[in-house]
């Protein structure tokens, strides 16, 4: 991959801290939501089934009592029933009409034909053979007695509830009976009392699994046993428990079983139409944390960007660490936060230090280390500078005469004594604007601006008459060879060309016997002497 790319996909500070925050954020709400539906789902599923549990046992008191309450109006009948065909007809009416217990109420005799039957419509069963389940039943058994649920012969799902009529010697004569319909029946009537919302239904069943009563009809008098509720009502049990039902449909059961009539109760609601409520509920939670996200986020933007602006300032301005504006707008950058101080610090002392370093290495770069004046580089720049600003100018050459003796007879290191006096006298002679420098071994030159050739072959006397005065090696003569030219506008050499001007002179000062100045041209020839 290019590098340019490469630089390009690495994220800054500000989307590093952006991206971790809202990254972070997002997490601990997902897992703070995803907990507190979990507590909320858990909740919600016990709660349920308490409820259910509460319902279905009221449920079965109600039942329990209503039924007792039907047999008990079915014995008082039987044992106050008188036998003249008119009293008959009228209890069973009586039975039938002021109770709303039954659907139908009847009196059979011990062969099972059909005495007296109402409502006015079964009439016509009057004097008939009774063939049903409950018949049979209830002649072979000769007690109080509920069938379990079956078909009538007008081919609706019923129960039949009697009860024995024994005449003063005990004889048995038949029994009072009554018919109470499994759907639209007082049954439903009774369950319908209670008002079940959000899918929760009711259906009872047989201790031998069959449905007695079911919201769908056409499933009253189905077996049911694979069902693991009905199960545990087949044995007495009663509770609550989330189960898959005969439908497949995960439900959420509450049931109790009626030893006495040989019934169990379920109060049911499908687990899904529980949990509904719940993603309502997230969705609210959600819809209130929204607008508070929102706010957070622009606050979060600012954030990330206060603390990645002084680092990325601080990036920016080291960048340029050469010039000279670095350092005050390093100074600006505001650390407001400790590792920014710390970074601000360590940078400005960092290019403070560089600079300083530059500063000297331009100063090395331009300065001979044994004088102090300038050297070749250092003359180069400063004529350069001269030219450019079109000054005139005089040049003044020199060098030592005899120095191999000095060499040969005291050393170098006296040598080097000799020429650093020598830098010293040519200090001490100029005037703030002019140029000094050294050239190589013990040969100098000054540049003397806004100097005229016979000023400057003065200032070359005094030069002269100083270094033959000065003594640095007392038994040493020593004395020095000068030339000297000079540039002005109306000059025709250039710069360089006054330069090698000089040092012709100067050899003409060595050839002529040292220790002497030498102008070119010769001072008295000088046009604007
Ligand atoms: P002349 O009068 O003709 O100039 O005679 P001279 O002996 O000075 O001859 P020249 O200028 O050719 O000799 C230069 C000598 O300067 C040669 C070298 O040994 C010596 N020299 C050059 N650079 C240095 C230096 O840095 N230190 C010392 N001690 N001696 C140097
Ligand atoms: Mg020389
Ligand atoms: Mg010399």
């Amino acid at each position: 991959m290019p590098i340019f790319s490469a630089i390009q996909l690495r994220m800054d500070l500000r989307s590093l801290i952006l991206l971790l925050v809202v990254s972070s954020g997002l997490l601990i709400l997902l897992s703070t939501l995803s907990a507190a539906r979990q507590v909320q789902r858990d909740a919600l599923i016990e709660s349920t089934l308490e409820g259910n549990q509460v319902y279905a046992t009221r449920l079965a008191k109600t039942l329990e009592h209503y039924l007792q309450d039907a047999q008990y109006a079915l014995s008082y009948v039987a044992n106050h029933m008188e036998h003249s065909p008119e009293a008959v007809r009228e209890a069973t009416q009586r039975l039938q009409q002021q109770n709303h217990y039954f659907n139908s109420v009847f009196r059979v005799d011990a062969e099972g034909r059909v005495i007296s039957i109402w409502p006015a419509h079964l009439q016509y069963m009057e004097g008939q053979l009774l063939n049903t389940a409950g018949n049979h039943a209830a002649l072979t058994q000769q007690q109080p007695m509920i069938t379990p649920p079956y078909v009538s012969k007008a081919g609706n799902w019923i129960i039949q509830m009697s009860y024995p009529i024994k005449d003063a010697q005990g004889h048995y004569q038949g029994y009072l009976g009554g018919s109470i319909y499994l759907h639209d029946g007082p049954l439903q009537r009774l369950i319908d009392q209670h008002p079940f919302q959000n899918g929760t239904y009711v259906y009872v069943v047989s201790v031998q699994g069959q449905l007695i009563y079911h919201p769908e009809p056409q499933r009253i008098g189905e077996f049911a046993p694979q069902n693991s509720v009905v199960r545990q009502l087949m044995q007495g049990n009663s509770g609550s428990q989330r189960l898959i039902n005969t439908q497949n449909i995960d439900m959420l059961a509450g049931y109790v079983a009626l030893p006495s009539l040989g019934w169990g109760i379920v109060v049911q609601r499908p687990t899904q139409k529980t949990l509904s409520s719940l993603d309502m509920l997230m969705q609210d939670v959600i819809k209130h944390i929204a607008p508070l996200i929102l706010v957070l986020l622009p606050l979060l933007w600012w954030l990330a960007r206060s603390i990645s602006a002084p680092l990325e300032r601080l990036a920016d301005n080291s960048l340029d660490m050469g010039s000279k504006s670095c350092i005050p707008q390093l100074q600006a950058v505001s650390g407001w936060y400790y590792e920014a101080q710390r970074m601000k610090q360590a940078l400005l002392l960092g290019i403070s230090a560089t600079q300083e370093q530059l500063r000297q290495l331009k100063v090395d770069a331009h300065q001979d280390p044994l004088t102090g004046l300038y050297n070749r580089r250092g003359l180069e720049k400063a004529l350069n500078e001269l030219a450019a600003s079109n000054q005139c100018f005089s040049a003044i050459t020199l060098d030592i005469d005899f120095f191999k003796q000095v060499n040969d007879i005291y050393g170098h290191l006296q040598g080097d004594r000799v020429i650093q006096t020598i830098a010293q006298v040519m200090r001490e002679q100029a005037k703030g604007k002019d140029i000094l420098c050294r050239m190589g071994g013990e040969e100098f030159l000054m540049l003397l601006p806004q100097t005229s050739l016979s000023d400057a072959c003065i200032v070359a006397e005094h030069l002269r008459h100083e270094v033959e005065r000065h003594r640095p090696i007392p038994d040493q003569p020593l004395s020095i060879s000068l030339g000297v030219a000079s540039y002005t506008s109306a000059s025709p050499y250039s710069p360089e060309q006054t330069l090698t001007l000089a040092d012709q002179a100067l050899y003409t000062a060595k050839r002529n016997g040292r220790n002497q100045v030498v102008s070119s041209p010769p001072l008295n020839s000088e046009p604007n002497a």
